[in-house]
């Protein structure tokens, strides 16, 4: 049997098994849920809101770009649509998460986030690169291509 990857649907959290060479192929984005039809990555940053972070990014397939934000911050609000284009540009190659500190300060603490904006791009369950601060499309991309299948 070919090898899978467990990974709930953003859209009704269904469990869904993907197969792990369409993944590696730079496919991901073509996977369809099996309950609902939605994408499984649709190219769109997710709000954590009350989903389980170990299975949303730690457990992830795909390489994890978690934005730590908060609303009252001006360079968050500018990090927006540069994460919003960034997500749709590598549509399933990478997910796109924000974390609003406010709601989620126990994440904020595990992950010693002490300012916002902060990026971290997890793999595996791993810290792989960690960006303090807003920045550019090309660079952000610079700093994630490495990472990538
Ligand atoms: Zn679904």
């Amino acid at each position: 049997m070919a090898e899978t990857e467990l990974y709930s649907c953003p859209a009704c959290g269904a469990v869904n098994r993907l197969p792990a060479d369409r993944l590696v192929a730079g496919e991901g984005h073509k996977i369809v849920c099996g309950k609902c039809r939605g994408k499984i990555f649709p190219g769109l940053p997710i709000e954590i809101g009350g989903r389980d972070f170990a299975a949303t990014v730690l457990h992830a397939p795909l390489p994890v770009l978690v934005d730590f934000w908060a609303p009252w911050c001006g360079p968050c609000r500018m990090l927006g649509p540069v994460l919003e284009r960034l997500a749709a540009q590598l549509a399933g190659r990478l997910i796109v998460v924000k974390v609003n500190i406010d709601e989620h300060a126990h994440l904020a603490d595990r992950f010693s986030v002490r300012s916002v904006p902060t990026m971290m791009l997890f793999r595996r369950g791993q810290v792989v690169e960690t960006m303090l601060g807003a920045m550019p499309l090309e660079a952000l991309l610079g700093k994630i291509r490495p990472w990538l299948h």
